[in-house]
């Protein structure tokens, strides 16, 4: 039996009710839909807990796929009491560990916007990002492109998901920045992260993460530091608030 994926549709379902499927290992917790966004894609997994009908608590340290990635496994804690198949419960997600997620990845992919290279590898985190690029002829300006990521999101722009089949991606290769990460194939249809209003769309790539719904909700922001890792690869780190003075 798979697990409904109540975070692809609402990222913002912070608490959902659900009936617990199976036990996976000592601490895992498979149920038959979940708002946890599982470990992928360079965001860590949602941590919170999950709540009995009696009012008792069993925290969840993370959360990842099983698998063959239909389920979705919330791992509790190895001393938590035991949960029986059947039992309903409700399960909340640590909401403001997951919002700065949901900024974070969001401010990403406008990165991407502001510096449109090949992405080598990315890790959204809920105090710091990285995103590698590959910059031909490298001389990135921190402070410019820090001006121009806070520039869109003043602009308040709408962030979407839209789902397109396997064929229309293929017939669009203009739409992988990743190098080396591919879209996951398999259910006919992939999820398409939009970012602007039609017809002008200012970004839009496969990604199963969890987003804003506006640009404007990302908050401060700038880039930290730009690393070289090698010739043409630069590690850009993205941080809340207002750029250190200098
Ligand atoms: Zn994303």
């Amino acid at each position: 039996m798979a697990t409904e994926r109540a975070d692809l549709e609402d990222a913002y379902l912070s608490t959902l009710e659900a009936r617990l499927l199976r036990r996976e290992g000592g601490n895992g917790l498979v149920f038959d839909r979940s708002n946890f966004y599982p470990e992928g894609g360079g965001q860590p997994g949602d941590t919170g807990f999950v709540e009995r009908a009696d009012g008792s608590r069993i925290a969840i340290l993370g959360t990842r796929y099983g698998e063959d990635r239909s389920e979705i496994v919330l791992l509790a804690a190895e001393d938590a009491p035991t949960v029986e198949p059947g039992e309903t419960l409700v399960l909340h997600v640590d909401w403001q560990r997951r919002y700065r997620m949901m900024r974070m990845h969001t401010a990403c992919h406008l990165l991407t916007v502001v510096c449109p290279y090949p992405v080598t590898g990315a890790a959204v985190g809920p105090e710091e990002s990285r995103i590698d690029f590959d910059i031909p002829d490298a001389d990135a300006d921190k402070a410019a492109i820090t001006e121009r990521l806070m520039a869109l999101v003043a602009q308040n722009h709408p962030v979407f998901t839209r789902w397109i089949t396997d064929a229309e991606f293929d017939a669009n290769p203009g739409l992988v920045k990743s190098a080396n990460v591919k879209p996951p194939r398999g259910s006919g249809r992939i999820r398409l992260v939009c970012i602007g209003e039609e017809p002008a769309l200012l970004d839009a790539q496969p990604c199963g993460g969890t987003h804003v719904l506006e640009t404007q909700e990302i908050g401060e922001i700038h880039v930290g530091k730009i690393e070289k890792k090698g010739k043409v690869n630069r590690r850009m780190r993205l941080r809340f608030g207002p750029p250190p003075a200098a």
